[in-house]
């Protein structure tokens, strides 16, 4: 479940997904999403002649921050409610146990479980999407924190300086110069410092007409990859703004291997990844690990939430 879509799927142990459906989330009342949840889950069953009673489980995988214990969302930015139950009420209205992780964690679950990772003991996944997240499995364990919110990476202070306010209100974190919602403010503040007297010969300027009210950072991007330089400057300065996120979690973490997952990546594999590979070593003390976009593409959360019913749920 992100802020905006819920994906269902149904799948077998082996991690064959066999049904899958996606709606926007029913954001009319906290109760509303489990509701939905329940009716997505009875739609595919039925589609597929499957009894509800012969379900292992219901995994449940989605964005901060919650209560893993409880399977409760708590203060959720990107829903109008303080708290929303998730599991209690899913499992009451199907019968069958149902467990709630972070997205991320789950990710870092599916890749080991079902992806390029199977049997890598020290791995993480991070995400580049409307936010920046992270999972790590250390020595072979999830790593889950008190609640499930562990490795908030997104959040790792990359400039000191505090440039940028991120959306959680502090300065100076990862996701405030580098995510999906974020990019463009970045750019922003680099026209701002550039000034108009240059900015305004590049192709991204004139594309936009200089209105950059509604830039989102697929327009960067792709105006970097059309070869504008001034934002062929500003990718590689992102680029370099993640590798010390990258570097960052190798050293937090020490893994073999990084996969990298979200739209603003896997759209973007080169742009992002390259400056990452290129920097990264200039501020990771550790040895610098395999890093490569997931192949369970827009998946891996869905993966993820298969894995960990397999693992949690009895
Ligand atoms: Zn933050």
């Amino acid at each position: 479940m992100g802020g905006t879509w819920v994906r269902v799927v149904l799948s077998d142990c082996q991690g064959l997904i066999v049904e899958n459906v996606r709606e926007r989330v029913d954001v009319n009342s906290s109760e509303a999403i489990s509701l939905q949840i329940v009716r997505l889950v009875r739609f595919l069953c039925k589609k597929r002649g499957a009894d509800i009673a012969e379900l292992r489980g219901v995994g449940i995988a989605s964005a901060g921050p919650l209560d893993m214990e409880r399977g409760i969302l708590v203060n959720p930015p990107n829903f109008p409610f303080d708290s929303i139950a998730l599991t209690e009420p899913v499992r009451e209205a199907l019968g069958v146990p149902a467990c709630l992780i972070n997205d991320c964690a789950a990710a870092a679950l599916g890749e080991t479980t079902f992806g390029a990772a199977k049997g890598v003991e020290n791995f993480v996944y991070i995400t580049i999407s409307t936010g920046i997240g992270g999972g790590a499995i250390v020595n072979g364990t999830l790593l889950l924190g008190k609640d499930g919110n562990g490795h908030e990476v997104g959040h790792f202070v990359i400039d000191y300086e505090g440039r940028l306010t991120c959306g959680c209100g502090r300065k100076g974190h990862w996701e405030a110069y580098c995510s999906g919602r974020n990019v463009p403010n970045y750019v922003r503040m680099r026209f701002d410092e550039i000034g108009l007297k240059i900015a305004m010969h590049s192709a991204l300027y004139k594309g936009l007409q200089g209105d950059f009210s509604q830039l989102c950072a697929a327009d960067l991007f792709n105006a970097a990859r059309n070869g504008d330089k001034l934002s062929t400057m500003l990718v590689s300065e992102i680029g370099k703004l993640n590798a010390i996120g990258f570097a960052n979690v190798t050293n937090a973490y020490d893994p073999s291997m990084i996969t990298v997952g979200g739209t603003v990546a896997l759209e973007n594999i080169e742009a992002v990844l390259s400056p990452i590979w290129k920097y990264v070593s200039d501020y990771a003390i550790n040895r610098v690990p395999e890093i490569k976009p997931t192949q369970l593409g827009e998946n891996v959360g869905v993966y993820g939430a298969v894995a960990a019913a397999l693992k949690y749920l009895p």
